[in-house]
């Protein structure tokens, strides 16, 4: 099992240091781990100048050496935070770091006008008019082409009102064909998010609809990844999201070294793992 979005202590809002990450993914089955701190570079985020790339790459050397030998991989990764409003702070921190990571997940975490997506997003608009908003950032940052996978795609329904959390996907479902078309042309993946499982949507980020119509729309780039901030959930919910993407019609999921993706069979990786470990 692959868990490719895991947040250290090199993250504003995580404390947890690499090596309880890696021991945990040991634990639970998971056999490639990417290390995917925050890259914030909007000057009002709170974990703006936390990230310090140089000591994360060097703390990262030692983790390795650590648990070498243990069968598990263990990728230098990345969570950077996308918005077209701070586009140019984003392309010189790819310009200057993306070829030294193995994996770079690009994540769009604020709305249309510059606020965190939050419960407040919703406030003085629609469901319809956010994800709108949300799905067409999502496709810039599709278009600069650089990053490797597209992180929790429709993350403002962990933010939703409680009365509005059985909005069905397929109201947007029209919005996500430019999406679905621009991930296939530039050859990008995007996550299975599962912290989604375990918070408000009790469902990942996407869920099975959004897997079936980019099956259906002729994709197949897949990574999986918790968002864990605490050492516990590493490799949580991955096994059953594996499961769920093979019924979707997904038959494998992205294994990743410096940047290249290579498809690795579903069946192989259930395969791998005993009942017990799940
Ligand atoms: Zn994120
Ligand atoms: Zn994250």
């Amino acid at each position: 099992m692959f868990d490719y979005h895991v947040h250290t202590e090199f993250s504003v809002d995580c404390k947890t240091p690499m090596r309880e990450n890696c021991a945990a993914a040991l634990a639970a089955g998971v056999t490639e781990i990417a290390l995917t701190d925050h890259i914030d570079l909007r000057p009002s985020d709170p974990g703006y100048g936390y990230y310090r790339a140089e000591e994360y790459f060097a703390s990262l050397e030692r983790v390795r050496a650590e648990f070498a030998g243990q069968p598990l991989v263990i990728l230098a990764g990345a969570e950077v935070d996308f918005h077209s409003q701070t586009e140019t702070s984003v392309r010189a921190f790819i310009e200057r770091y993306g070829s030294d990571y193995d994996f770079v997940i690009g994540s769009v975490h604020y709305a249309a006008d510059g606020e965190l997506i939050y419960p407040s997003t919703f406030a003085s608009r629609t469901p319809d008019d956010v994800f709108a908003d949300h799905f067409r950032e999502v496709i810039r940052s599709v278009e600069t082409g650089w990053f490797d996978t597209i992180g929790h795609m429709d993350i403002p329904k962990r933010y939703l009102p409680r009365h509005l959390r059985n909005y069905d996907p397929a109201r947007y479902r029209e919005l996500l064909g430019p999406v679905f078309d621009a991930l296939i042309a530039q050859n990008m993946a995007f996550e299975i998010n599962t912290s989604g499982i375990r918070q408000a949507p009790k469902a990942s980020m996407p869920g099975p609809a959004i897997v079936r119509w980019y099956v259906d729309h002729g994709g197949s780039r897949i990574t999986t990844g918790t968002d864990s901030h605490t050492a516990k959930t590493v490799g949580a919910s991955v096994r059953e999201t594996l499961e769920m993407l093979q019924l979707c019609g997904v038959t494998a999921v992205l294994s990743f070294r410096q940047r290249r993706g290579t498809p690795v069979a579903i069946g192989q990786l259930l395969g791998g793992i005993s009942p017990d470990a799940a």
